[in-house]
């Protein structure tokens, strides 16, 4: 390291860590256990400048960049092997404005700190469904959350960022200041800085919301699948429907409803068109509360590994391959689940944001949990077995539900017109392709 860059290091706001330091460890653990990798130094972020001097560090060094917000991307891009972790855990502040219905979210900030901050007020905007998930990486792949059909994605409410770049340049991404960066921010990843703000719009949601859940054996759930899929398309935009199929030999079929309870009770009946189910859970609760309904079951610790695929229709055959969850012979079939997309999502011209699939009917997902090392390969291949099998009715994947599909991946979750054009932004804003641990728009010269 050079003098002027010791020095750099040494004026942080934040602070360095490097291996052997006491809390190097835990700074470089994220939410998938698979993920062990050791970087050179993780620099602890507090600051704007603290940032600025990360990347330019990186840089001078030749060291490879991981960004790292919540930890949860199912890779852990966030953790560079030798290279230089930005972490941004520091920059978690949230301020909210409940007059102007808006929130200033530091890049390192979860989900929850933003949730509680906004229901202060009785405001929210989209976010994810676990707590535990970062601002930063969410809403840069677009963001779905049981808001989205109400309010958009949370891409949709962000109405600037605050951006350093990989020449070390501050910049802000608004519909007026670098509108094609704004345009890329909205899903195109951590492909163009590091983002150490998020101004949010906050939609007036209340604090109530309430879940129906209705159980049928998986040998009865044809029929009732039909019938929810029918009921789905013609959902109010406070409900979004769910689907999960379990490992108990379940199926969990329902809806999750923000706003007034009473609505959602007006609404239950519909869903005798279901059948009779074995069992029914209908709870109601804060909006906080749902947010983080599933923070345990979804906790830190365990070996991680997930497929997912966006649906445009759900024809019979595919709730069938939904239902079978693999080739037929599966022994240990793994969780499957379905999440409705629709309403306010559809709403944003398609052209609007980098986010590459409006009109999206479900997203389906598999992910598999498991803590013996000696289960990876096993694991692994039932979840890709249960992906296989619904691939024929997929339209594209969610960029943030990607593992380990590279760059056929990317191609993916990008049409080829937002692709090119995500490459343009690339070429101009990152063109020595400095942040590529995320799923990587490449540059033209690389
Ligand atoms: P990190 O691993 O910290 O970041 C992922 C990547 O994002 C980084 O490698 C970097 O490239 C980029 N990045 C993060 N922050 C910044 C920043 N400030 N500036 C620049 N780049 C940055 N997605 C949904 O849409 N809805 C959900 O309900 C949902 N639920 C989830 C629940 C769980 C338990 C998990 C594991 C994932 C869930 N996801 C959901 C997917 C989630 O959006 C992605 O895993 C996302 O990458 C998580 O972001 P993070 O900040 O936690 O992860």
């Amino acid at each position: 390291m050079t003098t002027s860059m010791q020095t750099s290091m040494q004026s942080l706001d934040g602070g360095v860590l490097l291996p052997g330091d006491e809390s190097y460890d835990q700074a470089r653990t994220v939410w998938n256990a698979m993920v062990d990798r050791r970087p050179r130094l993780i620099v602890r972020c507090a600051s704007v400048s603290d940032v600025v001097a990360a990347v330019r560090t990186a840089r001078e060094l030749d060291l490879e960049i991981g960004v790292r917000c919540g930890g949860h991307n199912n890779t852990g891009h966030a953790v560079p092997d030798g290279g230089l972790m930005i972490d941004l855990t520091p920059l978690s502040a949230v301020r909210v404005d409940p007059v102007r219905r808006r929130a200033w979210v530091g890049g390192g900030a979860l989900l929850g700190a933003l949730d509680r901050a906004a229901q202060a007020h009785g405001l929210a905007t989209t976010a994810g469904n676990v707590s535990h998930t970062g601002v930063g990486g969410l809403t840069l792949g677009g963001g779905m959350g049981w808001l989205a059909r109400q309010h958009g994605l949370t891409c949709d409410n962000v109405e600037s960022y605050q951006v350093v770049t990989a020449s070390g340049e501050v910049l802000r991404a608004s519909r007026d200041e670098h509108p094609d960066l704004y345009w890329g921010l909205r899903g195109g990843g951590g492909n163009f800085g590091v983002v150490t703000e998020f101004e949010f719009r906050l939609h007036r949601t209340g604090t109530r919301s309430l879940a129906a859940q209705y159980d049928f054996p998986v040998d009865r759930a044809f029929g009732a699948m039909r019938a929810w899929r029918d009921l789905s398309a013609a959902a109010p935009r406070q409900a979004t429907f769910t689907a999960d199929a379990g490992r108990d030999g379940l199926v969990k079929l329902g809806f999750v409803w923000v706003g007034d309870p009473a609505g959602a009770r007006a609404y239950l009946p519909s869903l005798a068109a279901l059948g009779r189910p074995v069992a029914t859970r209908v709870q109601e609760m804060s909006y906080v509360d749902l947010q983080s309904r599933e923070d345990a079951v979804q906790g830190h610790a365990y070996r991680r590994y997930s497929k997912g695929h966006y649906l445009r229709a759900l024809p019979d055959a595919a709730i069938e391959a939904f239902l079978l969850r693999g080739d037929g012979a599966e022994t240990d079939l793994p969780s499957a689940g379905l999440q409705a997309h629709g309403g306010a999502i559809d709403d944003v011209p398609d052209a609007d944001a980098a986010f590459g699939h409006r009109g999206t009917m479900f997203e389906w997902g598999s992910g598999a949990r498991w803590t013996d090392p000696a289960q990876d390969a096993e694991r692994i291949a039932t979840a890709r077995r249960a992906a296989a099998a619904m691939e024929p009715f997929a339209s594209g994947v969610y960029v943030n539900s990607l593992a380990d599909e590279g760059a056929e991946g990317v191609r993916r979750a990008y049409p080829p017109a937002k692709l090119a054009r995500l490459t343009a932004i690339k070429d101009a804003y990152d063109p020595d392709n400095v942040f590529h641990l995320n799923a990587n728009i490449r540059p033209t010269q690389r």
